[in-house]
């Protein structure tokens, strides 16, 4: 009897292990909304890959996304600020297998739904992109802005306020975060730059979220930019260590096993959706890497040295020089770029000092000294870019279509051109080409 009775709580417990194990109840415990002009970013903090469908539904237009086994506090859902960006709102509700939450959607939109690994800040995250159909905002920009380089071309300045949304950067014991304190600098310069006459800044953000690596690159392209400054500050575990850096990049210690590393980052970038996989930042860095080359390594130095020196007149300085990020370079159109650590966030004082206004003032004026600096200098030299290096609307380039067989070295004798000019005008990573692909032929 006793025996039979043992035998019968071994069975109940393995029924009722295996009933919860079926069961495990997933959580929501914060939604976040990101809008930038080209999509908006829904993320759900989840405490495992949930199991999940989502399908979108028309008039009005919403995105259902049922989440199977999962509760959601109502506190989440009910968030006032929701409507952002190509969101309206969101509602949900508990359904017998779970819970169904709906995006309300301002028109239809397009979807992509992945999930992202823990960082820093967040743990396990359920990402929901909507991206709006149509030619977004910033591109309509650009074809205005070609049209007036015909006439007389401004000195354009990118300005790369680093990480946002999802990706926090460096986090300050106060808690104050880089991609705060960035951004916030970076308006500050863009507003000085664009305050005098035949200057334009651009920046790769004015909000808080990511902009994929691509997207960077790109905008600096169709800008036509002069030059390229990424703002960042750095962190370090001891918290005495203080001061600002200017970083350019070197060939040194250059070889094709770090240009295959470099790659894979850089692809594996926009996979992560903006989530640096560690505290440098490499993925910001490789944003440099493609906008520079060989040929702009000279000007990029000269430009590192005179906002180095415009930096030490107001601020404290990390090192005595600016430093280099031993990194390879890789082809693409010839824009002089630096990094600027505007100091560190992990030392309580600077950290004070970058959220602080009057501070970030004055690293403006010094960044933007240093710029006119440059340009004064340089303005009647080679260094400045006259032509740009990518396919231009306006010149004479022709169009080409590659046939089956076709090499790059055929093409090229073909129009007495070179297959480096095709590779350059044409931003190609190496010389394999497909059928069917369009290059322009540099005339
Ligand atoms: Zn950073």
């Amino acid at each position: 009897m006793k025996r039979t009775y043992k035998y019968l709580l071994i069975i109940i417990s393995i029924v009722f292990s295996m009933q919860t194990l079926a069961t495990q109840i997933n959580r929501v415990s914060a939604i976040r909304v990101w809008a930038d002009p080209d999509k908006t970013r829904i993320v759900m903090d989840v405490n495992s890959n949930i199991k999940h469908k989502i399908f979108k539904l028309k008039s009005p237009n919403r995105l259902v996304i049922d989440l199977k086994d999962t509760k959601i506090k109502r506190s989440v859902i009910s968030q006032s600020n929701n409507n952002k960006g190509l969101l309206k709102g969101i509602r949900g509700a508990a359904k017998k297998d779970g819970y169904r939450v709906v995006l309300d959607l301002k028109k239809n939109l397009k979807v992509s739904s992945f999930f992202l690994k823990p960082n820093k800040k967040y743990g396990n995250r359920l990402v929901i992109d909507l991206f709006a159909n149509s030619k977004s905002t910033t591109e309509k920009m650009v074809v205005k802005s070609t049209k007036s380089i015909k006439t007389k071309k401004d000195f354009v300045i990118i300005i790369d306020p680093g990480h946002g949304g999802e990706d926090p950067g460096a986090i300050g014991p106060k808690k104050t975060r880089e991609k705060d304190v960035v951004l916030a600098t970076a308006k500050k310069l863009a507003k000085k730059i664009n305050a005098a006459k035949g200057f334009k800044a651009y920046l790769t953000r004015d909000g808080d979220y990511y902009i994929s690596l691509r997207k960077r690159i790109n905008l600096a392209r169709k800008k036509q930019a002069d030059l390229f400054i990424s703002l960042h500050a750095d962190a370090f575990r001891n918290s005495k260590v203080k001061g600002a850096s200017v970083y350019t990049l070197s060939q040194r210690g250059a070889s094709s096993e770090a240009a295959k590393w470099l790659a894979s980052k850089e692809n594996s970038s926009d996979l992560v959706g903006g989530v640096s996989l560690n505290d440098k930042d490499d993925v910001l860095a490789s944003v440099l890497l493609s906008l520079s080359q060989t040929g702009t390594n000279n000007a990029s130095k000269k430009l590192g040295n005179i906002i180095f020196k415009e930096l030490g007149k107001k601020v404290i300085l990390h090192n005595n020089k600016v430093e280099n990020a031993g990194f390879v370079v890789l082809k693409a159109p010839d824009i002089p770029s630096i990094l600027i650590e505007l100091g560190y966030i992990s030392n309580p004082k600077e950290e004070k000092n970058l959220k602080n206004s009057k501070h970030q003032n004055k690293l403006a004026v010094a960044i933007n000294n240093g710029i006119k600096k440059y340009y004064d200098e340089y303005s009647k030299t080679a260094l400045l870019r006259k032509t740009p290096a990518y396919p231009n609307k306006n010149n004479k380039n022709k169009k080409h279509t590659v046939s089956k067989g076709e090499t790059l070295s055929l093409i090229a004798k073909k129009y007495n051109t070179s297959i480096d000019k095709i590779i350059k005008v044409n931003d190609l990573q190496d010389s394999q080409i497909r059928a069917g692909e369009k290059l322009v032929i540099p005339m």
